[in-house]
């Protein structure tokens, strides 16, 4: 499984330092973070006396933490079915892991315009059990349908890529449509976009089937980017971790998720320097969408027949920019990207322009900045 080699090689650059874990930490996240010391030793080292020892470790962190499981009936998904990247320890605490709520308990207000809203006063659905599981990272497998499931995984700086993303335009998530749906009004003019659960940004899983759905170009840009930007700037400024589940909703049999649930809660600070609990609605503005497939129409209000072409009010116009363009892997960035900053000097070239200026010169989006 080519995921899995990848996710190991970012946990060889592991660089955590005992002294991190000791600046104020309560017994109980102490405990926690030496259990996901020991699954990292598990990880590189093989030691199976390690992987008891973490095991033991964050089996007796949950007993202390009271296990609250309040959704013991849900995690049935999860636990059978949850494919583990990692380690030994992570394998066995799969059984304490929860699932988030079904949809119905969600209450998620009917889209209106703004692209995410706040679920449960922005408080994840996470249990103390959730909280305790040291590292893990694991992607349900898709469903009869082929349609994912949920991701979750703690994040840090070991599992954040510093590499361009390669191609994923092989992938094809339930209801992507062939041929490409594409209308002027869009960003970028692609309706859907390869999203990814977790973000690549975060987890450095990039062609991991289980962690890509059909998304709208809304959902993934303007739902879901600025609340993994917000992590991702959390993970950078304070070298903390993060538990991230994301989950997409399926209403029925539909092959289009509804949206998706975004949860994540800072770890070290018990969610003091980061908590969110949001619902990203994929939906596309002046986009009909058929959920069913992912069959898709124009909706856009009737423009004057004065007004023909693709500017008919001035403000679809692209915004020119200046981009980062890498001349070797053919992908272009926005200029603070991290990705800029890890390229080779030869194959970094300045470029104004816009977006499909840019993809029209052979240049695709780079998976860390979505520019
Ligand atoms: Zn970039």
């Amino acid at each position: 499984m080519p995921h899995k080699m990848q996710s190991t090689s970012h946990r060889s650059r592991v660089k955590l330092h005992a002294k991190r874990f000791q600046k104020g930490l309560s017994l109980f996240l102490t405990m926690m973070l030496c259990a996901a010391l020991f699954s990292l030793t598990g990880c590189s080292g093989r030691s199976s006396s390690s992987d008891d020892a973490a095991n033991t470790a964050a089996a007796s962190i949950a007993e202390a933490g009271g296990a609250a499981n309040e959704n013991a009936g849900e995690h049935d998904a999860l636990e059978a079915s949850g494919e583990t990247t990692g380690n030994g320890a992570s394998a066995a605490n799969a059984a304490m892991r929860t699932a988030a709520p079904p949809l119905s308990t969600l209450a998620v207000p009917a889209y209106s315009s703004a692209p995410a809203v706040v679920i449960n006063g922005d408080a994840p659905y996470f249990t103390e059990g959730d909280l305790a599981q040291g590292f893990f990272e694991e992607y349900a497998p898709l469903d009869g349908l082929g349609r994912c499931g949920t991701a979750f995984a703690l994040v840090g700086r070991e599992t954040m890529p510093t590499e361009e993303r390669g191609d994923i335009g092989d992938v094809k998530p339930t209801g992507w449509q062939t041929p490409i749906s594409k209308y002027d009004f869009v960003d970028g003019k692609y309706l859907y976009n390869r999203c990814h659960l977790l973000a690549y940004q975060l987890t450095g899983e990039n062609a991991n089937v289980k962690n890509l759905i059909t998304g709208t170009r809304t959902m993934n840009v303007k739902g879901m980017k600025p609340l993994e930007d917000d992590v991702a700037a959390y993970i950078e400024r304070t070298g903390n971790h993060v538990l991230m589940r994301s989950t997409p909703y399926f209403e029925g049999e539909n092959l289009l998720a509804s949206g998706v649930l975004l949860e994540a809660q800072s770890i070290e600070d018990g969610g003091a320097g980061l908590r969110f609990c949001r619902w990203c609605y994929n939906v596309e503005p002046n986009v009909g969408i058929d959920y069913a497939t992912g069959a898709n129409w124009d909706e856009s209000p009737a423009t004057p027949e004065a007004n023909t072409g693709s500017q008919s009010d001035g403000s679809e116009q692209e915004a020119v920019r200046t981009y980062i363009l890498n001349t070797n892997s053919h992908k272009f960035h926005y200029p603070d990207c991290r990705g800029v900053k890890s390229m080779k000097d030869k194959n970094k070239q300045e470029f104004t322009g816009t977006r499909s200026e840019a993809i029209a010169m052979g240049y695709d989006p780079c998976g860390i900045c979505l520019p």
